[in-house]
Order: C-alpha cells, then structure tokens, then sequence
C-alpha cells in the first residue's frame, strides 16, 4: 500500500492552495485542504458559541463534525458540506480564519483531527496542502515542499482577492493580521509552522504560478 504523497506547507497567502489544486488536477490525485477543516470546525464553534480556549467543548466538537467534502469533477472544484448545509463560501471569511487560526493552537484539537485528514490518503496519491502536513500529518510523504512568500506580497495578493469579490481593504491593516496571523502559526507549541525535514523550499513572491507548480513537479519526479 504505497500510495505517494506531495505535502505543500507555508504561511498564509502564499498560493498553497492555489498550486495544490493545480497539482491534484495535473497528477489525477485527490487533494486535502487542511486548512478547510480548521476552517469548518471555527465556523461550526462560532455557530455553537464557543469560547476559542474551551478545549474540552472543541475538542467533543471536533471528534464528532459532520462534515464532508463532495468534488465537483467537470468544474474542479470542492464543496465543503457542514451538517447539511454548503460552507464553501462562509468558511473563507476573515473571522472564520481568525478563529480557526485560535483553535489550531489547542494541542487535543489537532490530535482529534489527524485521523480525519490522513482518510484522504488514497490511491493514485494526494497533495495535503496545510501548516503540519509534511512535519505531522504525512511525517512519511514522498515529496515535502515549504512554499512562502514575503507578507507584502501575500498581502497585496488577499487585497487583489478581496476586491475582486467586491470587499474593500486596508493594505496595511492585511499585512499587520498577517503577521499576526504567522506569529500565532510559527510560535505555538504544537505543530508550528516550520519547513519539514528535506522539504523543497520555495519563495513564489517573485514567481509566477506556473513556475513553481513546474519546480515542484520537477522536484516530486525526482522523489516518486
Ligand atoms: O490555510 P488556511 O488559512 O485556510 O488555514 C486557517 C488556519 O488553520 C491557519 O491560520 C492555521 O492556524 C490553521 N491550520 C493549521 N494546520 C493546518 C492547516 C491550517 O493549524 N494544517
């Protein structure tokens, strides 16, 4: 049962999700976006009210979501399903990554999670996009890759986003949630942001998205 694995890692905003689709696609394989999960569980303890230090609720809530993850084949694209109802748009607000950011850093919140992303390990292969996915989650993965970018950039890039679905934005103000937003991720106990051992390390701030989905592939072949 050797089914092979490409983890791509990195802060937000550096296009991890972005060149993991463009990967999966590419490579026929299924693709796990851990960061929605996180994503899922914030938005279901927002809606239950819970407090972002209330392990014990977070932890019953996290073991026991029903969440699922139906792929759209002709449009590439996922919809995330919570308790009946589609949070693929909802999940992507910014008070939803805040809060998903806050419990990511509750140790028996990640651990209640791990079975439910390493499910996604099937065959032909899966790219894991996230934060731990070559350092935790796929410790074994093939081919480990830590993609960033400068906080500028990736600033420049969510206010690009923003406008384009219609919302304003204050540059400075997303450069400052993104580095706070780093700090939380690089600094927590458990599972900090950090490049996995021999990972493939890449900054896109000056690169086009075809240049470092072509890196990556190039070095995934020589790992496979
Ligand atoms: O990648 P995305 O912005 O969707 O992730 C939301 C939050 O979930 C991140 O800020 C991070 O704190 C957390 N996360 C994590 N581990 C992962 C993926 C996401 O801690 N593997």
């Amino acid at each position: 049962q050797n089914i092979p694995v490409i983890t791509i890692d990195g802060p937000s905003g550096a296009g991890k999700g972005t060149i993991s689709r463009i990967l999966a696609e590419k490579l026929g394989w299924h693709l796990l976006d851990s960061g929605a999960i996180y994503r899922v569980l914030a938005l279901a303890a927002l809606h239950h009210d819970f407090d972002a230090d209330d392990e014990e609720s977070l932890v019953a809530l996290a073991s026991n979501l029903d969440v699922k993850f139906e792929v759209e084949e002709e449009k590439s694209l996922t919809h995330i399903i919570l308790e009946g109802e589609d949070v693929t748009m909802s999940i992507r607000a910014e008070a939803v990554g805040n809060m998903a950011s806050k419990i990511a850093a509750l140790p028996r919140v990640r651990e209640a999670l791990l079975r439910r992303q390493r499910a996604f390990k099937e065959l032909p292969g899966l790219v894991a996009d996230g934060r731990d996915m070559g350092t935790v989650v796929f410790k074994d993965a093939a081919a480990k890759v830590y993609l960033t970018a400068s906080a500028e950039e990736r600033a420049r890039r969510r206010y690009e986003q923003l406008l384009e679905k219609g919302f304003t934005a204050k540059i400075d103000q997303l450069i400052a949630e993104i580095q706070e937003r780093d700090e939380r991720d690089t600094n927590r106990s458990v599972a900090p942001l950090q490049a996995a051992e021999g990972s493939l390390f890449v900054d896109s701030t000056d690169l086009s998205i075809n240049e470092v989905v072509e890196q990556i592939l190039e070095f995934a072949h020589g790992k496979l």
